[in-house]
């Protein structure tokens, strides 16, 4: 830093445990101005909230309020009054690759192409194609009704606020851009909210009490089936969906949204504990998700195994009074075969 002078380092906000570390480590052997700005999101996470909020209904209004200050144009962007003069090197990836300690045991993705180009093509799409039809269309894993964007977004490779202004601009059915902008500004920006305020986001400690106590007063109730995680990871349970479910993470990098919620739930009737489901489902989503180790996928399993942002539902073996989602609740909201199959030709 000192070679070329650099007077300033900005970095952007990510509130999990690793980067925060990363961060406090640089800051740590320099000597210059370091600032934190959050383009992670839309609304800073610090504005938007002073605290930890206990579910959607709490943080809703304080979001929205936040968005008609916070979701404004990017500004133009300005020519630097001192021109660059070094030659900007070429990166030589492949020893950048060399150099790297690559787990190649997780197969590369082809059904998706990485990159900005391909971002800002794949929101266009769902735009004109899918935006129109989401409330409808979102929860049925055999369509192909979500936009797809979240590799995206995790990798920086598109920013939320692009995505959200296009959204705004849209003059499209409100009902279905309403429900995107549920998921995408409220949902995904509490994610933020809980990852940033609780550091217990990916354990159990970080479960409400409520949901805490359930669990714990049905530790004891009979489980027919315990799977250990190669048999999980290999999709080797007796639940064909479950294991359809498994392999489209498997295949194609990315589990539809709705299957990921039975997914993990399920992984709570099939291990000994929930600490041991949570482990399991983070470390799998983790592993396999394009779009893991976000604060999204610990929100996630949290949410389907611990009740985090959740309430209270009438009580049933296993899950206590943990939200419960069924093979038959499946069946009655999608056509489970054609989503089997859909897999099964990935
Ligand atoms: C067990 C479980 C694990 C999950 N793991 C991840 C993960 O690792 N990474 C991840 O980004 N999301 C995760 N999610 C949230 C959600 O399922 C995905 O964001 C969504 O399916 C991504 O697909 P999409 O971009 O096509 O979504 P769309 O439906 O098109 O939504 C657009 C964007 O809104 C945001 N969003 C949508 N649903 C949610 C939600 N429920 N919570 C927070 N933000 C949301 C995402 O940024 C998403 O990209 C998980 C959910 C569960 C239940």
């Amino acid at each position: 830093m000192s070679e070329y002078h650099v007077g300033v380092l900005i970095t952007d906000f990510d509130p999990l445990r690793i980067k925060r570390r990363w961060k406090e480590a640089i800051a740590g052997e320099i000597h210059i101005p370091f600032y934190e700005v959050d383009a992670h999101k839309i609304v800073p996470c610090w504005t938007a909230s002073p605290k930890g909020e206990y579910a959607a209904r709490t943080y809703r209004p304080k979001v929205r309020r936040a968005l008609t200050e916070f979701l404004e144009e990017f500004p133009k962007l300005k020519r630097h009054p001192f021109p660059w003069n070094e030659d900007a090197c070429e990166i030589d990836w492949r020893l950048i690759a060399g150099s790297l300690e690559v787990n190649t045991s997780v197969s590369e993705i082809s059904l998706i192409t990485p990159g900005q180009r391909a971002a800002r093509e794949m929101l266009n799409h769902f735009l004109a194609h899918k935006l129109a039809r989401y409330n409808e269309m979102r929860n049925d894993p055999t369509l192909d009704g979500q936009s797809s964007l979240s590799p995206y977004l995790h990798f920086g490779q598109i920013s939320a606020q692009r995505m959200a202004l296009e959204v705004e601009k849209s003059t499209i059915d409100p009902v279905s851009k309403e429900a995107f902008l549920e998921e995408f500004v409220v949902r995904r920006e509490l994610s933020d909210n809980f990852c940033f305020y609780n550091s217990n986001y990916d354990s159990v400690d970080g479960f409400p009490s409520w949901a805490q106590t359930t669990l714990e007063e049905h530790s004891g109730d009979k489980k027919q089936h315990i799977y250990s995680l190669e048999q999980f990871e290999g999709a080797e349970t007796h639940y064909v969906l479950w294991n359809a479910a498994q392999m489209e993470i498997v295949k194609a990098g990315k589990m539809h949204g709705y299957m990921r919620m039975y997914w993990a739930k399920k992984i709570l009737v099939w291990t000994e504990t929930p600490a041991d489901a949570l482990r399991i489902a983070t470390y799998l989503n983790d592993r396999y998700e394009l779009d893991g180790r976000d604060p999204n996928g610990y929100v996630g399993c949290a949410w389907s195994i611990g009740g985090v942002h959740d309430r209270a539902w009438p009580s049933r073996p296993v899950f206590g009074k943990i939200r419960y989602m069924s093979y038959q609740g499946c069946r009655s909201k999608f056509d489970v075969d054609s989503y089997i199959q859909k897999v099964h030709n990935l």
